[in-house]
């Protein structure tokens, strides 16, 4: 199979990708992979100046292998300090491959958001990228599709690619338009509209991050509407765990006649695509593993084997705009490069999903990782200020651990509360608690520099 594609054959018939032999499928990535690094070698700013320093004979890189043995990793603080140097420069066969089509930011709760360039070449791949995920998610062109991402303050893939998945694959599309309203032009709908809008336009699918989609849900079950037609639920953007999950198939189910599927998926503005979970599967699928391979190394920079954690790292194989090699994302990660069992998907999935790199706290015996935690509640929008204090019940002698926090406009309903606990339960991996603050700041400059966001009392005498 691999053996007969030719040098412009860049990708593989979907057929192919189904129950098939994964060093297949790998032999294509590194065909692949040997023509980015000519690119790279010539036209990269940051990568062609480490292979010349480094002496790196990028001829002699013919796996992924060789790659992980040979070059070096990038991380997030790498990219991030310095963006516009990981964009190709254009090449004198094909200039017009390298137009700037679009510009997506990370997200990134460290820093400045940071560029990353989409040219025509790639736009098209992710676009095809979007075609894979929705045909995984068992989408197709009888659907109606609503957004409901928020319009970010600067370009951000949530708000933009539903629409240009709805395009892909001919289906309809309606977009919730929620966000913040600072905005000089009065474009934002209200919460209490992009419900009504829901209630109206009857879509199949509702897509967007899993706590907004509850709360929407909880404000139809609430005004007595309905939305016969809703059969699947596409989230992302936080964690999704058994209780947020269990939340969103109870209430959806009251909204409708239908099965409702839940999709969840891990996505990033660096690969501008999600991999995604197919029905009834636990797994997340990378739908275009001839555009970006992703894997998961140990501590000495190698391949973990399929079961073992690491650190998940991305390489683009197929891109001329923004273009990573090695690159840590920043997670940890179980990878499964073998057929699904569900739908026989065999693009490499990500078979668990740990959780960010970061600090972990022992509580109640179980290692919670506190900076996912706090990476979360800093992410959002309704949260002022908090605090994640963890504790000696004197009662129970059990660890308890409680958040904190001050909210934007000062109010904290119950169901909010709910949605909060659920989702702060699933990252932790135990229940957690949450108060609302009395006073209006926890934390104010005249304590020290740093915010002291994370406080353990249990040791305290
Ligand atoms: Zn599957």
């Amino acid at each position: 199979m691999a053996g007969d594609s030719t040098v412009d054959e860049v990708i593989l018939a979907d057929h192919l990708l189904h129950n098939a032999n994964p060093r297949d499928i790998q032999s294509f990535q590194e065909n692949l992979l040997q023509q980015n690094l000519l690119r790279i070698s010539k036209q990269h700013p940051i990568y062609s100046q480490i292979i010349s320093k480094n002496g790196i004979d990028i001829s002699k890189i013919k796996t992924f292998r060789d790659l992980d043995a040979m070059f070096p990793v990038t991380s997030k603080e790498d990219f991030v300090k310095n963006p516009l140097q990981y964009v190709l420069d254009s090449d004198s066969i094909s200039p017009k491959d390298y137009l700037n089509w679009d510009v997506t930011y990370t997200a990134g709760t460290s820093g400045e958001p940071a560029p990353v360039f989409q040219t025509t070449y790639d736009f098209k791949g992710v676009l095809f990228a979007h075609k894979r995920m929705a045909k995984l998610r068992g989408m197709d062109s009888s659907d109606k599709i609503f957004n409901l991402y928020p319009l970010a303050p600067y370009p951000h893939g949530g708000w933009i690619r539903p629409s240009q998945a709805a395009a892909v694959i001919g289906a309809s599309v309606v977009v919730g338009m929620s966000g913040s309203t600072t905005s000089a032009y009065p474009i934002i709908r209200r919460f209490d509209e992009v419900v009504e809008l829901v209630a109206s336009s009857n879509p199949s699918v509702l897509w967007g991050v899993p706590s907004y989609v509850l709360k929407v849900l909880r404000e139809l079950d609430l005004k007595g509407l309905s939305v016969p037609n809703l059969r699947l639920l596409n989230v992302s953007g936080e964690p999704c765990g058994p209780k947020l999950r269990e939340h969103l198939a109870h209430v959806a189910a009251r909204l409708t006649q239908n099965k409702v599927g839940i999709s969840d998926s891990l996505g990033a503005t660096e690969l501008q695509f999600s991999l995604v979970q197919c029905p009834g599967g636990t797994s997340f699928h990378n739908p275009v593993p001839e555009i970006a391979r992703l894997s998961v190394i140990d501590d000495n920079g190698v391949e973990a084997v399929d079961g073992q954690p690491g650190k998940l790292q991305v390489t683009h194989i197929n891109r001329r705009g923004t273009v990573l090699v090695r690159y840590l994302l920043g997670d940890v990660a179980i990878m499964d490069f073998s057929p699904c069992q569900h739908c026989g998907w065999t693009g490499g999935s990500i078979a668990k999903h740990l959780g960010r790199e970061g600090k972990f706290l022992k509580v109640r015996g179980q290692m919670v990782n506190s900076e996912s935690i706090m990476d979360w509640l800093h992410s959002q929008e309704f949260i002022l200020d908090y605090k994640v204090i963890v504790s000696n019940n004197s009662v129970t002698h059990l660890d308890d651990i409680t958040v904190e926090l001050v909210t934007k406009d000062g109010t904290f309903g119950d169901e909010d509360r709910d949605i909060l606990i659920a989702q702060l339960s699933d990252l932790a991996g135990l229940k957690v608690g949450v108060t609302q603050s009395e006073s209006k700041v926890i934390w104010s400059p005249e304590q020290g520099m740093k915010p002291k966001r994370l406080e353990d009392r249990r040791f305290d005498g």
